[in-house]
């Protein structure tokens, strides 16, 4: 079933993403409501509709979910519970936010489709730590299960002496220690996923972190990636397959010596893929408004040579007067108020 432009979306959260995937929604026709638990949040400026309400509100939700015609999410860090109702109004389903917002439950799913990942044991006190220790070797990386984003929640060890600050340092919170993988480059596969299992997939992009934060993404990635994306577009869409995803999902990969490692899945729309918006003929954000609304998927073929995408974080956002002037230069500000270090504010995407 196709939805007509006119017809409701709700999008649970309201931060850049949600602001953007409302953006293209409205220039197909389309009303978007969102749900957040903030004040003001960043989407709720450009969207038919905004309801405040908490994340753990089944009721709210509910209520909610009853004004749209289908529903969405932004963030993947929400009580599925409240969603169980739903059923298929909400795309993509709680499966794929069961899977990716837990990474010892994602590690744990890759490992049974057979994926290639960093080897990993689950920490939940400081014995499994000391044996996750004398297993993986230094260095590791330990990271939080659950809630961890741009970096947060993580602490390297690279010595026995940095093991309980580390435990510290993520609060002593449920975890996952990974191995500290060796690689020549990071990228990503943004892959779109239709209700009947049409599929789309962006060429990959080089990606540039900088303190566990995304700062740049480069197409062409060059090598060794551009000699893994075949493989890794294979794994991508062997696991939006394997959750019955229905929108667009990333698969975040280390180009190692042995091949594409797998890092994470994010089961939204992703910062590495904001070129899209001006460097592909169809925008990931555009592309998960017509799989969830089951319209065709389009396009994702590059519309020059070399597109790269540069985040704004924190103050760097200060200098968007000479952005504001740079020929070529495709800014977005994303009005999130201030503009605290870390923070992603807007970015940048220069087109050939
Ligand atoms: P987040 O959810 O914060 O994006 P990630 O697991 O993607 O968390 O980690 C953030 C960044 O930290 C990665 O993009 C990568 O640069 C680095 N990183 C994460 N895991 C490893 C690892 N096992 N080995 C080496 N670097 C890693
Ligand atoms: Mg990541």
């Amino acid at each position: 079933m196709r939805l007509a432009p006119g017809s409701t979306i709700g999008i649970i959260g309201g931060g850049q993403l949600g602001r953007m995937l409302a953006i293209a929604a409205a220039q197909l026709g389309y009303r978007c409501h969102i749900f957040d638990p903030h004040e003001a949040p960043c989407a709720a400026d450009v969207a038919a509709d905004f309801t405040r309400g908490s994340f753990e509100d089944a009721a709210g939700i509910a209520a909610f979910a009853a004004n749209c015609d289908v529903v969405t999410y932004e963030f993947e860090n929400l009580p599925t519970a409240p969603l169980d109702g739903l059923g298929d109004k909400l795309r993509p389903g709680t499966h794929s936010l069961t899977v990716t917002q837990d990474r010892s439950v994602e590690k744990g799913f890759l490992e049974a489709a057979g994926v290639r990942i960093a080897p990993w044991a689950q920490v939940d006190d400081e014995t499994s730590l000391a044996a996750a220790i004398d297993r993986l070797g230094f260095p590791l990386l330990l990271k939080t299960r659950r809630f961890g984003y741009d970096g947060k929640g993580q602490a390297w060890i690279c010595s026995p002496g940095d093991a309980a600050a580390a435990w510290e340092q993520i609060g002593k919170r449920p975890a996952v220690a990974e191995k500290g993988m060796q690689f020549s480059g990071e990228f990503s596969v943004i892959a779109a996923r239709g209700k009947g299992g049409a599929g789309a997939v962006w060429p990959v992009s080089r990606n540039i972190h900088d303190g566990g934060i995304l700062r740049r993404s480069e197409i062409p990635p060059g090598p060794p990636i551009e000699d893994q994306e075949v493989e890794a577009v294979q794994v991508a869409s062997m696991i939006a397959d394997r959750l019955g995803h229905v929108g667009v999902m990333t698969v975040e990969f280390f180009a190692c010596a042995e091949g594409p490692v797998v890092n994470e899945i994010a089961p939204r729309v992703h910062n590495s893929g904001h070129w899209t918006t001006e460097g592909s003929v169809t925008s990931q954000f555009e592309q998960h408004i017509r799989a969830i609304c089951g319209l065709p998927l389009r396009d994702t073929r590059l519309i020059a040579d070399r597109v790269s995408m540069d985040n704004l974080i924190g103050s760097d956002v200060d200098q968007w007067d000479a952005l504001i002037g740079e020929p070529g230069a495709h800014v977005h500000f994303y009005n999130k108020g201030e503009a605290r270090p870390g923070r992603k504010m807007g970015h940048v995407t220069r087109v050939g």
